[in-house]
């Protein structure tokens, strides 16, 4: 089959995500030389508007990379070789951690979560507990390729009690926006974000904070490209140590002030509500959900049924109607399908998602009454 005409391309993946017309624009009017004051302001007021969606008094770094350089330089930074540090892995970004906690060679201890489940505190309690010489704890605030926003300021203070030397470093790449986050409050020492999730702006642009106990435990390390020192230098005065994608800042600037100008904490509200919503639809069309508990307000996963191709279904929505799910990642390749609701994302994006997604399900030979989960979305989102 080939596309119905005037199809376009709709993302409902997690990251990238859907840009806003404004930000695409400011990226296209926008090819000016970085070494100038209005630069300089301009770069400044991005870092000063990222500090409410971080959860901080401070202003955020700005880093030109994906948001693996965020996590790559927080690993840099804060870990000597050898150091004793503890990752949560509940899916593939989990995985990121212990992979690049293995290449830098620390003493790497791994907190298994069950993909799909969310972290047990009690169990997390005892692992602490279990690690004198613990330096560190990396995990994700929302696990991406499960649909698991694990229970982030509980897991904080557990470190934080009984393990108060240990530094806490959370990646938020997919987390922030769809949900707040404290980053002063909960005491995290290094949060890291990155422009194509939460942002809804293109991918380039990655976010990192430190808490000021994270910048008086900077490693030994040598390094070159992210060392975070050199950043904080010229960042304070509006200049980043390398070419930033200026581009990318000028589309920043204007995402970063619609959302504060909405308020950050209704940004959070907005995608739980679409999150929310979608969830409960895909339930009375007969999916299931893979995640039961603690479930992300930034992406929904759901299994793929029986009798259905998870593979035939994806490529099925990419070509036909040109709707852009991800799947399953690993073992769980097949076997769910991701509806993403993060980004610049709205309520009538997540119905023509919602349409497309039936459509396939319909084809691909999924029993269920064609038009119920749009019915039961629109049904949510009305006003009663
Ligand atoms: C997307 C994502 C990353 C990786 O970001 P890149 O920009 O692809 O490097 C890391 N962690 C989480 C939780 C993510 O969602």
């Amino acid at each position: 089959m080939s596309k119905a005409p005037f199809t376009r391309e709709r993302l409902f993946c997690p990251g990238p995500t859907p840009v806003s017309d404004a930000a695409k624009l400011a990226a296209v009017s926008s090819s000016v030389y970085h070494r100038t004051d209005s630069f300089s302001a301009l770069f400044l007021e991005c870092r000063r508007l990222l500090g409410p969606v971080f959860g901080t008094k401070g202003m955020p770094l700005i880093l030109t990379s994906s948001g693996s350089g965020a996590m790559e330089s927080a690993m840099v930074n804060l870990t000597n070789q050898g150091d004793q540090v503890l990752c949560i892995r509940g899916g593939k970004f989990g995985d990121r951690w212990v992979k690049m906690a293995n290449a830098y060679q620390c003493q790497t201890e791994v907190f298994e979560v069950e993909w799909g489940q969310s972290v047990d505190l009690n169990a997390f309690k005892s692992r602490i507990k279990a690690l004198p010489n613990l330096k560190a704890v990396f995990f994700q605030a929302n696990e991406t390729s499960t649909g698991v926003f694990y229970p982030v300021q509980q897991i904080v203070a557990a470190v934080k009690e009984l393990s108060p030397e240990s530094l806490v470093v959370v990646d938020a790449i997919s987390g922030l926006a769809a949900h707040k986050i404290e980053m002063d409050e909960w005491r995290i020492d290094c949060m890291v974000s990155g422009s194509q999730k939460g942002f809804g702006i293109p991918p380039g642009l990655a976010f990192i904070h430190l808490s000021d106990s994270a910048w008086q435990k900077l490693s030994q390390r040598s390094r070159f490209y992210f060392d975070l020192e050199r950043e904080k230098k010229g960042q304070e005065k509006g200049n980043s140590a390398w070419t930033p994608a200026t581009t990318l800042i000028a589309s920043l600037h204007v995402a970063l002030t619609d959302m504060n100008n909405i308020g950050i904490n209704q940004v959070a509200e907005h995608h739980k509500r679409l999150a929310d919503a979608v969830r409960r639809s895909l339930q009375k069309i007969n999916l299931q959900l893979f995640a039961e508990k603690d479930q992300s307000n930034a992406v929904t996963s759901m299994r793929v049924p029986e009798g259905v191709d998870g593979l035939s279904l994806l490529k099925r929505l990419r070509n036909d109607y040109g709707a852009i799910f991800a799947g399953g990642q690993d073992h769980l390749k097949g076997k769910i399908v991701r509806f993403s609701t993060l980004g610049f994302v709205d309520q009538f994006e997540i119905v023509a998602g919602m349409a497309a997604l039936e459509m396939a399900l319909f084809e691909e030979g999924h029993k269920f009454d064609l038009g119920d989960g749009v019915k039961h979305l629109v049904q949510q989102l009305a006003r009663s």
